[in-house]
């Protein structure tokens, strides 16, 4: 098989990353844009020694599982990879794909999954959103995602997956940039003024049928200041539950979205919001979970897991604004917070007070470096360690201590079930033994699943 062969073939798995997988002549083609059960004619594109990679040219048989996406730029835009699937079909690939990571990887032989927990509603779910500015060919602003794999930007103001009052916002940023003649930044070149806009919003903005709540739209800027913000500010204002804009400075050389400074045009530098009944402030640069409804029930699996008495201590690394912490503190002892952001720190200090919590304390630092340290020199003990770290999963240095500290559980709580299932692996090699692992939707219509898992230590 070579480059621009055209071939049948039979969609019979998925990548992790969402691709359709299919064999032809003992070889295996990747193909994006089909689900498990097409059977599509296909162009190959380019073609290792034992696979290679296909382009979509028709659909022959759709899967039983297929939908038509209700998004107009489903296919072309990076974000979705699920979305001409069933909903209950991506829940029954995301609940492979953690069994597969968990017995691959961990080596569970027959891991003790309970069922997905899924959405009732798979759209109009995430609370955040950053969306790049470019120019498209005819040289019209525009606002989207970029397209898979590339640095190329879609135009779509009103994903979906997001608040509807994204669009609104947008067009109101673009109106004051073609007005104003403000450049968007070329990545290619470094010049041009905005990079992104970045918008949040309380989970109230996510009702469909009443809309109120706060919101906080961030620029992203290469370079100090924005012509005629006052302006901008003033059509942003008019937006109902606008509650923070700002900018945020961005002078680098990189595709990292968001810089450390942050300059407040007006109202506050935060938006609220509320999960199970505790009130959290979020600052532009601190990590909030994205999908509202769902965290509820990703941190309710965390409590239950954790099973507190209120008498334990407890340890949350890489606590973000502290709100697994804080949901813990109602039902421990004492729960300590660790996290490498020192914006996200400050918030999770103020979230302890809003909700008069008394019991929560922070410290700033990375946590393979602050664990081990206050282990050394402090001797510290846990019942319980909570760990949510980001994709790549925690550091050896983390696992190795909470090994020493060896609380009676841990709740695992990851993005990335691969590095769940290793890090699960080295624990497990260490005495602990897994009890259960609850994936959990976050993020409906991509390919992406978050889990939490339970470790214990039988003594
Ligand atoms: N538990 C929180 C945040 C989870 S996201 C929540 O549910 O909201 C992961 C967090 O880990 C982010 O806030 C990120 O800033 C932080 N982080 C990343 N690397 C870290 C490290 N090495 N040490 C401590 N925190 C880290």
């Amino acid at each position: 098989m070579k480059k621009d062969d055209i071939v049948t073939l039979i969609i019979e798995d998925f990548s992790t990353e969402g691709l359709g997988i299919g064999h032809s002549e003992g070889l295996t083609l990747f193909v994006k844009d089909t689900i498990i059960g097409d059977v599509a004619e296909v162009k190959v594109m380019k073609m290792k020694k034992t696979y290679g990679y296909a382009r979509l040219l028709r659909i022959l048989t759709p899967s039983p599982d297929r939908v038509e996406a209700p998004c107009p730029v489903a296919r072309p835009c990076g974000g979705c990879q699920l979305q001409e699937m069933k909903y209950d079909a991506q829940l029954r690939f995301k609940e492979q794909k953690v069994r597969n990571n968990l017995q691959r990887i961990g080596g569970f032989i027959d891991p003790p999954m309970e069922p997905i927990i899924g959405m009732n509603h798979p759209f109009r779910y995430r609370n955040k959103a950053q969306f790049p500015i470019s120019r498209d060919r005819n040289g019209k602003l525009i606002a989207g995602f970029y397209a898979g794999r590339t640095h190329t930007v879609i135009d779509c103001r009103d994903c979906l997956l997001g608040a509807k009052v994204n669009q609104t916002i947008l067009d109101i940023v673009l109106n004051h940039m073609d007005k104003y003649h403000i450049q968007p930044y070329d990545e290619a070149t470094g010049k041009g003024l905005v990079r992104h806009v970045m918008i949040r919003v309380s989970s109230e903005m996510l009702c469909e049928e009443n809309a109120s709540g706060q919101i906080m739209v961030c620029v992203v800027i290469n370079g100090t200041s924005l012509p005629e913000s006052e302006r901008l500010v003033q059509a942003l204002c008019a937006i109902p539950g606008m509650a923070s804009i700002t900018l945020n400075i961005n002078r680098e050389r990189t595709n990292v979205i968001m810089g450390k400074q942050i300059k407040l045009l007006w109202g506050q530098e935060f938006i609220e919001d509320t999960i199970g009944g505790i009130r959290f402030r979020i600052s532009p640069l601190s990590f909030y979970q994205v999908n509202p409804r769902q965290t509820e029930k990703l941190y309710g699996k965390a409590l239950e897991y954790a099973n507190l008495t209120g008498q334990e201590t407890v340890w949350d690394l890489y606590c973000g604004i502290g709100t697994i912490s804080l949901f813990l503190a109602q039902k421990a002892r004492a729960v300590y917070g660790v996290e490498i952001v020192p914006d996200a720190i400050r918030d999770a200090r103020q979230n302890a007070q809003l909700n008069h919590i008394t019991n929560a304390e922070f410290f700033v630092g990375k946590a393979e470096e602050v664990l081990p340290e206050k282990y050394e020199k402090e001797g510290i003990h846990a019942d319980v360690i909570v760990v949510d770290p980001p994709r790549k999963g925690c550091e050896q240095s983390v696992l190795d201590t909470m090994l020493k500290i060896r609380p009676e559980r841990i709740v695992y709580v990851s993005c990335d079930s691969a590095t769940l299932a290793r890090d699960l692996k080295y624990l497990c090699a260490g005495g602990y033994e897994l009890r259960k692992v609850c994936p959990t939707e976050m993020f409906a219509n991509s390919c992406h699943v978050e889990n939490v898992a339970l470790m214990s230590y039988e003594r």
